[in-house]
Formats: C-alpha cells, sequence, structure tokens
C-alpha cells in the first residue's frame, strides 16, 4: 500500500505480511493523534485482544508535531517529539496486540483543509484493505478541530466506498468532551470492564504526554468509571467502565452530518426542557 507522506509508516507488531495483516482486521479505529485510539476506542481493543479471529488495526492521521511537552521532553524539536510519539504508538500498538497500526503522519492543517483530498483517499485505501465491520473515530460534538475533521473525513471515506463494501457500524468516541449528554435511545453503550490492567498499560505507554502535565491515563479511567455508576439512578452498577460513542452508521450512507448531529442535540434539549416543565 502506497501512503502519501514519505514519512508516513505501518507497524505490524507480530510482523506477519502486509496484507494479511491488514485483511485480518475486523474492528479499525482511526484517531486524529497518537493515544486517541486509546483513550476512545478501548472497547474495540478489547474486543480484539488475545483472538485469533478479531483483529483491531490502528490509524493515527496526524504528526504529533504540536504536541505539548515538559519535564524530560522540554527542550524536544518537533522533530524529536514526533519520533517519540511514534515510539509511543508502537508501543501500545505492541501491548494491546494490534493487527496493524498505520501511522500516517499528515499535518494538522491538511487534516483541517477541507479542499485537501488526500487524507480522505487515504483512508478509502485502508478500508478497502482491511475491510472493517466495525469502525471507531471521533464524534461530530468533540470540541477539538483535527478530531472533528478526522471524523469527517472518515464518512466521506465509507462513502467512497461500494455500499457493499462499508462497514456495518461507525462509532464516534469521546476525547475531547463526553458524551454523557447524549439521550439513553442515542448513545452506543460500549462496556469496558475486563481487562483493566491491560487498559491502564496502554495509556500508560504514552508517557511523553502524561508528564507534559496531562493525566490522561487517571482521567480517562475516572470517565469510564463514572459513565458506569451514573447511567442508572436506580440500579447497581452492571459495568465497571462505560465508554459512550455516537452512532454515525447513517452518515456513512448519506445525510448532511451538520443536520444529523442537530437532530441529536435537539432530542437533547427536548428531554431536559420538557422535565423541566414538567416538574414545574
Ligand atoms: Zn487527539
Amino acid at each position: 500500500m502506497k501512503l502519501s507522506r514519505p514519512s508516513a509508516e505501518i507497524f505490524v507488531p507480530d510482523q506477519v505480511p502486509l496484507e494479511g495483516a491488514l485483511s485480518r482486521t475486523t474492528h479499525l479505529g482511526v484517531g486524529a493523534h497518537h493515544d486517541d485510539l486509546e483513550l476512545m476506542a478501548a472497547h474495540g481493543i478489547l474486543e480484539c485482544f488475545a483472538r485469533t479471529d478479531r483483529w483491531f488495526t490502528g490509524v493515527v492521521v496526524s504528526d504529533g508535531a504540536g504536541s505539548a511537552r515538559d519535564f524530560e521532553y522540554q527542550a524536544f524539536s518537533d522533530e524529536q517529539m514526533k519520533a517519540v510519539r511514534r515510539a509511543e504508538q508502537k508501543k501500545a500498538a505492541y501491548v494491546g496486540e494490534y493487527g496493524a497500526q498505520f501511522l500516517l503522519d499528515h499535518p494538522s492543517a491538511a487534516i483541517k483543509d477541507k479542499a485537501e483530498l488526500v487524507v480522505q483517499q487515504e483512508l478509502t485505501e485502508i478500508l478497502r484493505a482491511a475491510r472493517p465491520t466495525v469502525v471507531y473515530t471521533h464524534n461530530l460534538a468533540d470540541k477539538h478541530d483535527t478530531h472533528v475533521a478526522v471524523a469527517l473525513r472518515v464518512i466521506d471515506a465509507c462513502r467512497a466506498l461500494d455500499p457493499a463494501a462499508r462497514p456495518e457500524r461507525l462509532i464516534g468516541c469521546e476525547v475531547w468532551r463526553d458524551l454523557d449528554w447524549l439521550c439513553d435511545a442515542d448513545k452506543v453503550s460500549m462496556p469496558v470492564d475486563r481487562h483493566e490492567n491491560l487498559l491502564n498499560a496502554l495509556m500508560g505507554v504514552f508517557d511523553s504526554q502524561i508528564a507534559g502535565g496531562k493525566r490522561y491515563d487517571l482521567a480517562t479511567a475516572g470517565r469510564r468509571r463514572a459513565h458506569a455508576t451514573y447511567f442508572e439512578s436506580h440500579g447497581t452498577d452492571q459495568h465497571t467502565g462505560l465508554i459512550w460513542g455516537m452512532d454515525l452508521t447513517p452518515l456513512m450512507h448519506g445525510g448532511e452530518p451538520g443536520a444529523y448531529l442537530g437532530a441529536l442535540l435537539q432530542r437533547f434539549e427536548a428531554e431536559v426542557s420538557s422535565r423541566v416543565q414538567r416538574l414545574r
């Protein structure tokens, strides 16, 4: 497979030939940055962990150049930081037993540029080779521009496939803003109960971000636990960890993403307003 950026890379942790590594994919995660997959697509990683019939393939779209840095990493140049983040992502792919890990290495500006089609085309190629059943990406209500741009490129990449070749499910996941606000009927529920040690390890390898002053490891574990406990006010906890998703499946086949998101927001508004009306 030919990737557009000269510095792009495909890492196969168990070193099987690339074609076989990709064709065994069942779950695909497409994230903007190094560590987004482990944060948002942990459900897919766990579904495939230690299985021979399911494989998770990861795609990191950006180059990690603009990363925050502190402590050991404070004096690192953008190039050094990119190398560190790339190495961290490979560690996660190894620990999580991914089938393959793409490092597409695009600058954020290219991902956000609507006129730049190369990211979408590359994602279409990856989808053609991997033929995943489920795809995890960012959700449309995330507050990071690059995350939302990646979600939109994934939607367009799916639309470029023949309808029969599209994944069965496309899920927008939580990073910068959680999805607790979605009406319960609109939530995709992704339990992450097992292998807590593995989930902690997957977040822990991203030392450059955590040492850089952001405790993504603790915050991510806390968010999952909070979702599990605060979902049901009248029942005992059914899960020890939950990730919420926004179902983006209909958008693979058509429709305006902005209008789709607007309808979800309207349902949320109607739900909270009607409760106040009813109780006042
Ligand atoms: Zn990110």
